[in-house]
């Protein structure tokens, strides 16, 4: 499971005040190259920041200590790499069958484009073109909704008229007129495909979600079909329908398996290349053992062999460099089954590990101490293995936007008999930092005090909050016997609490002494920051991300406005958080942290009892109640004081770009570098790495 960041805010905008431009315009180009001028507070730093357009920022990491990589891990990391971004199209696809045919015009259209870059229109069809590379299709990537040029369809078919034919998807004798007839309404049209991911329970989930997971098949039948397929007797059960797309066939419904000589085998055969050239130079046996089992699933599609290999990969622990490389997460799907494409590439921060080993190695003693009912709590808590890492390439679902966290392998049982790896990408963390403002701060956070709490301590905090989030609160708990795996007991709204309960066992620490005995957090100020921070981005900052009038889907947000609200309404009577407006401006403010603490550990205790006792009428009532429904004032207030900040709520990342070094055909140095132009990274991939066909 891989966390999601909300924004951190940091210092450098609080120097910047209140920003006088408006948001209205598309970018805010000014106030970033003013912020990037401020961080560069000497001559070597690095620019965090390229540029915002949108709702988007887009930043850049560094990957620090590479130069001191031996030429055998270099390499590694370069094979793994190539591997990570041949399985980038691949996201595009499960996405929206269309969205390849759509990148691969908009790639023509800006690759032929001869005139001037600054007439309007263009600049128009470039915002779109950059927010469809940054979402991996017509679908935003976070909100899921689908989003639209601000060009008029006559201008759009004009550019494609005027592209290099060549270039565009067309079919077999299909004219470029014919093709843009058919293109501009799935690009145009708010009625063909208007959610990546629908999450509204009313509705057939699997109709009215754009992904293509599901073809030809409803709800009702593909719940049906993968039922038929759960024993509950079975104590090592794969993860069901994970890598495959569900389609009916002359009435019969069958699956199309994600494998070499399956579908997507032109993308995987190329990601099986590179691994298996990676296994070459791998560090150790146990590294090598895992990547042979990963091509073994990637040519079989056995989910069978995806534990084999998921078990293999919790077991190398010693090796400095990781991939996570596969089906992963399943938060694209509305039945919360089948994986997007998605990887990581990473070298281990050996310094900073210690802090997040220190947490790991002491997580027996976390859940003999937290508020479980006796029953839910681990006896054995396994293997947990716990580092921080720098990332060097991310792709498919980790790419642009990227995860903070990672706790992997998903399936529940390997999790309990096996362990699992959780990771802090700490260069990533570093980047947000560094490129964030305080504006948020300033503007949402009641007074001084608090103010300044949060912008000395939360930065620390939050990298807390995702170590313990990662390594102590999705490894924790247990499942009563013959209950089954959450994603079968508690459905649609299991993301959004396995989310919370990791979250809640994060913040009932963050208060705990033993942060402070153990050395990781100088004191409990800390823990008080990020309380302040939780609850007011909770309950407010976060909706700055929601279009006016639309309830909250995606699981994260889902959770922590659940959290942040049960919170505030069970501590109500003795005013434990206090809703406060002045001036017209609304304020969360914590009176009593000690008794919050309290509230969150029964929440934790009631949202485990609800994953042990897959309890799916609780969960739903929790999340329905407390994490969907936005108080429509209190929206409209805060879209208000956030465009008066000029920040782009959602940021992601250009990768760093390896290149080998060649001598009489062998590698002998990798470079490294950081490009700065988005558009020409979203260029070069698809010109190297599109091997998928366009659906036509
Ligand atoms: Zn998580």
């Amino acid at each position: 499971m891989t966390t999601k960041l909300f924004i951190v805010p940091i210092s450098v905008a609080l120097v910047l005040g209140a920003c006088k431009s408006n948001q209205s315009d598309i970018t805010s180009q000014e106030v970033v190259a003013k912020q990037d001028t401020m961080m560069k507070d000497s001559a070597e730093a690095f620019e965090y920041v390229s540029e915002q357009f949108a709702d988007l920022r887009i930043l850049r990491y560094e990957v620090p200590g590479f130069d001191q990589l031996s030429l055998q891990q270099k390499e590694l990391l370069y094979y793994l790499s190539e591997a990570a971004l041949c399985g980038r199209d691949i996201m595009w696809d499960q996405n929206y069958k269309f969205n390849l045919t759509i990148r691969k015009t908009i790639d023509a259209i800006a690759e032929s484009y001869k005139g001037d870059v600054n007439n309007e229109d263009y600049k128009k069809f470039m915002v779109y073109a950059k927010r469809v590379w940054f979402s991996r299709g017509i679908h935003h990537h976070y909100g899921s909704e689908k989003f639209f040029p601000e060009l008029s369809q006559e201008i759009f078919a004009q550019f494609i008229s005027n592209a290099d034919a060549s270039k565009l998807p067309l079919n077999a004798g299909e004219s470029v007129k014919d093709f843009t007839t058919r293109l501009l309404p799935i690009i145009y049209d708010p009625k063909i495909a208007p959610k990546k991911v629908s999450l509204d329970s009313k509705k057939d989930l699997i109709l009215n979600s754009a992904v293509n997971f599901y073809e030809g098949v409803n709800q009702q039948e593909a719940i049906a079909f993968y039922e038929k397929m759960v024993d509950k007797k079975d104590t090592t059960p794969v993860m069901i329908g994970l890598n495959s797309k569900l389609v009916k066939e002359n009435g019969v419904i069958v699956e199309k398996v994600w494998k070499v000589g399956g579908m997507y085998t032109q993308a995987i055969e190329k990601i099986v290349y590179w691994l298996e050239k990676a296994i070459t130079v791998a560090e150790n046996a146990e590294q090598k053992d895992a990547l042979q089992k990963l091509v073994k699933f990637y040519k079989s599609g056995s989910l069978k062999d995806f534990d084999e290999y998921n078990i293999a990969w919790v077991k190398d622990t010693q090796s400095a460099i990781d991939v996570t490389n596969g089906f992963i997460e399943v938060y694209e799907d509305p039945l919360g089954k089948k994986a997007t494409f998605e990887s990581v590439v990473s070298v281990r921060d050996f310094e900073a590990s210690k802090r997040i080993a220190m947490i790991g190695a002491n997580a027996q003693w976390f859940e003999d101490n937290s508020t479980l009912f006796p029953e839910h709590k681990k006896k054995n808590v396994k293997g947990i293995s716990a580092k921080v890492i720098n990332a060097v390439m991310e792709s498919g679902d980790a790419a642009p936007s990227t995860p903070i966290g990672i706790n992997l392998p998903n399936n529940e049982w390997i999790r309990e008999t096996h362990g699992s790896k959780s990771v802090n990408l700490g260069n990533i963390v570093e980047a947000y930092e560094k490129a964030a403002g305080g504006s948020v701060v300033n503007e949402f956070y009641y007074n001084d005090a608090i103010k300044k709490n949060v912008l000395d301590y939360a930065g620390l905090a939050d990298k807390l909050h995702t170590d313990m989030h990662e390594v102590i609160g999705h490894a924790s708990g247990q499942i009563e016997p013959g209950i089954g795996q959450p994603h079968e007991t508690l459905k649609n709204y299991a993301s959004a609490l396995e989310e919370g309960r990791a979250d809640l066992v994060a913040l009932y620490y963050l208060m705990d002494q033993k942060l402070v005995d153990l050395g990781v957090m100088p004191s409990l100020e800390y823990g008080k920051a990020s309380y302040d921070e939780y609850i007011t981005k909770g309950l407010m900052v976060q909706l700055s991300r929601l279009k006016l009038g639309d309830n909250i889907e995606e699981a994260h947000m889902r959770n922590r406005q659940m959290i942040a609200k049960w919170a505030f309404e069970k501590g109500q009577k003795e005013n434990v958080i206090e809703k406060k407006v002045e001036n017209g401006k609304t304020f969360f403010v914590i009176n009593d942290y000690l008794k919050l603490r309290v509230l969150f550990g029964e929440l934790l205790k009631e949202l485990q009892r609800i994953k042990s006792q897959g309890d799916y009428k609780a969960g739903k009532a929790l999340i329905e109640n407390y994490g969907v429904k936005v108080d429509l004032a209190l929206h409209k207030e805060v879209l208000e004081r956030y465009t008066k900040l000029s920040m782009a709520p959602y940021q992601g990342f250009i990768q760093p770009k390896l290149t080998p070094v060649m001598k009489d055909g062998k590698i002998v140095d990798v470079k490294i570098e950081y490009p700065k132009s988005f558009t020409e990274q979203m260029l070069e991939y698809s010109k190297n790495y599109s091997f998928l066909p366009a659906i036509n």
